[in-house]
């Protein structure tokens, strides 16, 4: 049996009042462990709405929301916490960044709170630069580093803790085109680290995640995926090529 590592079920979002909007009607979502996914949309569509149920920041009005196979509808903020640290792994548009602690210890303070002993900290954190090709940058000062550095060492802190979904908020906002193709390139090649779910307003980001799922109104309106070249457009969810068992 198939069970995605994100999985939303008739979620809707109502913010209260006085404005009372629906942010997020209805919307169903299963979302595999591998993919890249690029959520899409106008400005006001809800994809901040839906990102943030996604990473259990916020709580449906209504319908259910698994995270890699626990529903987290019932969990407390403590329970909830506990999901985030250890399923989740979060990049945003700025980088947040210590800037007087190396690169080192910037990527291993995404394992504070796991329990993990300071030298296993930082070995896990030599490995997710190595993934995100900063290896040489290991000893430097975050505030050295120049802006597709910083969105490295951010992303390195995001997989330090092998989350089963990353999600990155306009990841590539904060740089010129160049260094957010490379970052995009990055991102797109975690497939087979992690699951990635992005925003983006950025035509060519979208075009490099294997998915692409379009909300206008807060509904989902098309739902893309690549197969091999081609792109297919539906709900039915056809490929599982990227599928772990993990
Ligand atoms: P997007 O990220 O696509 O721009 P959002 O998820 O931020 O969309 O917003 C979706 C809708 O919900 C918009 O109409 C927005 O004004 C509204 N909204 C977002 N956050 C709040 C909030 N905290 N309170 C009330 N309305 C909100």
């Amino acid at each position: 049996m198939s069970t995605g590592v994100l999985e939303l079920s008739a979620v809707s979002k109502v913010y209260p009042p006085p404005t009372s909007v629906t942010a997020l009607d209805r919307i169903d979502l299963v979302v595999d462990a591998g993919e890249t996914v690029a959520i899409t949309g106008a400005s006001g569509a809800g994809k901040s709405t839906l990102l943030s149920i996604l990473g259990t920041l916020e709580r449906p009005t209504s319908g259910t929301v698994r995270v890699a196979g626990v529903d987290v509808s019932g969990l407390s903020d403590p329970e909830l916490s506990d999901v985030r640290a250890t399923r989740l792994g979060f990049v945003f548009q700025q980088f947040f960044l210590l800037e007087h602690l190396s690169v080192l210890d910037n990527v291993a303070t995404g394992l504070l709170y796991r329990g993990v002993p300071a030298r296993v900290r930082r070995e896990r954190a030599t490995a997710a630069l190595y993934e995100v090709g900063l290896a040489g940058r290991i000893r430097h000062r975050a505030g050295q580093l120049s802006g597709g550095e910083r969105q490295r060492v951010a992303i390195a802190r995001a997989i330090v803790g092998q989350p089963a979904v990353l999600l990155a908020d306009e990841p590539t906002g904060n740089l010129d085109s160049a260094t957010g193709a490379e970052i995009t390139r990055l991102l797109s090649g975690l497939a087979g680290v992690t699951t990635v779910v992005l925003i983006t307003h950025n035509a060519d980001v979208a075009a490099a995640m294997r998915r692409r799922v379009h909300l206008h109104d807060g509904r989902i309106v098309s739902d893309t995926r690549v197969v091999g070249d081609s792109h297919v457009v539906g709900d039915s969810h056809v490929v599982g090529d990227t599928r772990k068992d993990s």
